[in-house]
């Protein structure tokens, strides 16, 4: 056996995974970082103090058991470390790549403070790419088959955290979704650079192994009635997710030349994984000087594809300053890297036009001013800063609001004033709706927030229906 060192993270520090070349980051869409390597994660995750009362547990929003499968995992016991991290998250491999540890788990790790916190985001995702490439699969011996059967409308992670969780007592979990793969905007969405597309591949035929069914192609209310689930299942679960993208509300927005976040995304996404697609979805900025506007995630993964297009030059324009941006710091220095330029405190005005399409943008510079009412500082234009900065393409990254369906009334469900679905956690069955045989949880009903947070959302919808339905 190994001898533990309560002191390694004084001898040995903190190495994040090494990172492809820069010539490989700018034109690929392949994942940055390299896998760990076994002696790679041992070490690292060796680090680990295993603190009585682990921080890093309470701030991951899926409490998994870190310090737990960190010390396995150290030992060389994979598979139980696989097994262990799987009874608290349905996707750690997605999770590793995609959470902004810097502000959650790694944020709240002792050792942060000075020592370099233990790479607990890359040390997961090795848990489970490795464990699964060598054959190992989630135990599923105990469970003890139901006669209850649940629809999940949406393949997202929250869709999917309710159908793993269901799956595993008992209960048979139906998934619909409108697009062609699983992950919802963890395929459609986030680019390769983050989450290679197999990773959600792998998953699909796991979770058809574990007995999750999957209707692809398929969009309720359309090639599916709402009444005919309800008459069918026993209970819905609703993970939908937020698609109307934000406005600017400012002149020149749908001038040629004008894109939506999201939109150029997919489109991007569609194209490299040879998916057919309406003309004009799929939006190449190969020699174009790029502006993207906003600061958070969505806005980042634009300029790192546009980066990857071959765009002459790619700007971002933000409104706050860099501590102030919403996404994850790392991934803000990984587009600083690959050759995008910031600039803080500019809020656009208008797009200006120039023979008939977008010619740039016309920024103020901010200065940050009194709180709202979440806490944020609000920005406040300097008079007489107006200045243009010229482009060739411009795209607008300002976040999601719901996009509630048709047919939410015609079932009782009821959304919010800013027309979320209302589903709370804390009640006698958490995450139902007003329907009570309809139950919600991810985007849709907090808003747009992290893949993370939807997971969880949608595990504990799944405790809910499970409840409900007195399994
Ligand atoms: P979604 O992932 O949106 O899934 C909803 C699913 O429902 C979709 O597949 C959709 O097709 C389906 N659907 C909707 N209506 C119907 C219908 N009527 N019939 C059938 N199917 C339907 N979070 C992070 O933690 N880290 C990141 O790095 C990160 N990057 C992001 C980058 C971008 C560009 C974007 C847009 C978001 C990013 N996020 C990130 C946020 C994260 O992706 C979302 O918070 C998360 O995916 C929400 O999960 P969800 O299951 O609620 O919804
Ligand atoms: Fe950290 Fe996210 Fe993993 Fe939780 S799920 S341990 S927050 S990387």
């Amino acid at each position: 056996g190994r001898v533990s060192n309560n002191f390694q993270f004084i001898d040995v520090g903190r190495n994040d995974p090494d990172k492809r070349t820069l010539a490989t980051r700018k034109t690929e869409y392949v994942e940055i970082y390299d896998p760990y390597t076994k002696a790679q994660v041992e070490e690292q995750a060796d680090r680990c103090l295993e603190c009585g009362n682990p921080y890093c547990e309470w701030k991951c929003p899926v409490h998994n058991f870190i310090p737990n499968w960190l010390r396995l995992v150290a030992e060389g016991n994979l598979f139980e470390a696989a097994e262990l991290s799987h009874q608290t998250n349905t996707l750690p491999e997605v999770c590793g790549r995609v959470c902004p540890q810097d502000r959650l788990c790694e944020g709240a790790c002792t050792l942060n403070d000075g020592f370099g916190a233990v790479t607990i985001g890359s040390s997961e995702k090795y848990i489970t790419d490795t464990a699964l490439a060598m054959g190992w699969r989630p135990d599923l011996s105990q469970v003890v088959p139901t006669d209850k059967r649940v629809a999940i409308i949406g393949a997202g992670p929250a869709g999917l955290g309710c159908a793993d969780v269901l799956t595993r007592a008992g209960v048979k979990a139906v998934v619909y979704d409108r697009y062609p793969e699983i992950g919802g905007l963890l395929t459609f969405g986030i680019p390769e650079f983050k989450l290679e597309k197999q990773v959600m591949m792998r998953r699909r035929e796991i979770f058809e192994e574990m007995g999750i069914e999957f209707h692809l192609n398929t969009e309720v209310g359309r090639d599916v009635q709402i009444d005919d689930l309800l008459a069918d299942y026993d209970a819905l679960f609703l993970g939908m997710g937020t698609y109307k993208a934000m406005q600017g509300g400012f002149p020149g927005e749908s001038l040629p030349g004008v894109y939506k976040a999201l939109s150029y995304l997919i489109g991007n996404v569609n194209q490299n994984l040879g998916f057919n697609q309406p003309d004009g979805e799929y939006v190449n900025l190969h020699g174009k000087r790029v502006v993207v506007l906003g600061g958070g995630d969505t806005a980042m993964d634009c300029v790192r594809t546009a980066v990857r297009q071959g765009a002459a030059d790619v700007t971002c324009a933000y409104r706050r300053d860099e501590e102030n941006m919403p996404g994850s710091r790392r991934e803000v220095k990984n587009a600083r890297d690959e050759g995008v330029t910031f600039l803080f405190n500019r809020q656009p005005l208008e797009i200006v036009e120039y023979f008939g399409e977008a010619g740039g943008v016309k920024l103020v510079k901010t200065e940050l001013g009194e709180a709202d009412a979440g806490g944020r500082r609000r920005p406040q234009p300097i008079p007489g800063s107006e200045h243009v900065l010229e482009a060739d393409a411009v795209i607008i990254a300002f976040g999601f609001q719901p996009s509630p369906a048709d047919w939410f009334p015609t079932v009782g469900v009821e959304t919010n004033d800013w027309q979320g679905v209302v589903a709370p956690e804390h009640q006698a069955y958490k995450f139902q709706t007003t329907n009570p045989r309809v139950f919600a949880g991810g985007d849709m009903v907090r808003g747009s927030d992290l893949v993370v947070t939807a997971i969880w959302e949608g595990r504990q919808a799944a405790e809910g229906i499970l409840d409900y339905l007195e399994v």
